[in-house]
């Protein structure tokens, strides 16, 4: 997976069924934007997550010892957008972390490219809060630390049966 992943030869068989409907330049256009979406929607597979967690953290009280003391981290509405598993179609929204520390506290760009490296695969929302969640505890061993995803799936969107609550809400607590 170290060279990515390539999709133009498969976009290219899918869009060989509107030869009818479009013209050579413009299939060859979308063979491109298309291809390219998608590998962008999978990239994170080429994350390596053992290098990201490498010296994330920073240190945390380390020269008072306060064990009364209880500041809360709060990290709102970081951007992802990831593929639905079972219909390879986007879902996308917002996540907040927030915890509190217990020795150790972590960058917010580090949160960001955690976020980014597991969004961009094939996910279930539940999943990823988890997987989010997951990281985190290992990386901070925080006192408690909350995973909440607000998603909009377009798979809800195209469903026929009509139902318009496209939007879900995961939270994964930890204490
Ligand atoms: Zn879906």
């Amino acid at each position: 997976m170290e060279e990515g992943f390539r999709f133009v030869k498969n976009y290219r068989e899918i869009l060989s069924n509107f030869q009818d409907y479009l013209t050579n330049e413009e299939i060859e256009k979308a063979i491109k934007k298309s291809s390219d979406g998608f590998e962008y929607l999978v990239s994170g597979y080429n994350t390596n997550l053992d290098a990201l967690s490498q010296d994330a953290s920073y240190d945390f009280y380390s020269e008072v010892e306060d064990s009364q003391r209880n500041q809360e981290i709060s990290i709102q509405s970081i951007k992802f957008i990831s593929l639905c598993k079972h219909h390879l179609l986007p879902f996308f929204g917002s996540c907040d972390i927030i915890y509190c520390p217990n020795k150790k506290i972590i960058g917010f760009s580090r949160v960001v490219k955690i976020i980014q490296a597991l969004s961009l695969r094939m996910q279930l929302q539940e999943n990823l809060t988890k997987e989010i969640a997951d990281i985190l505890i290992k990386i901070l061993e925080p006192k408690s630390l909350t995973v909440k995803i607000h998603a909009i799936h377009t798979c809800m969107m195209i469903d026929m049966s009509g139902n318009n609550g496209n939007e879900i809400t995961t939270v994964e607590n930890y204490q």
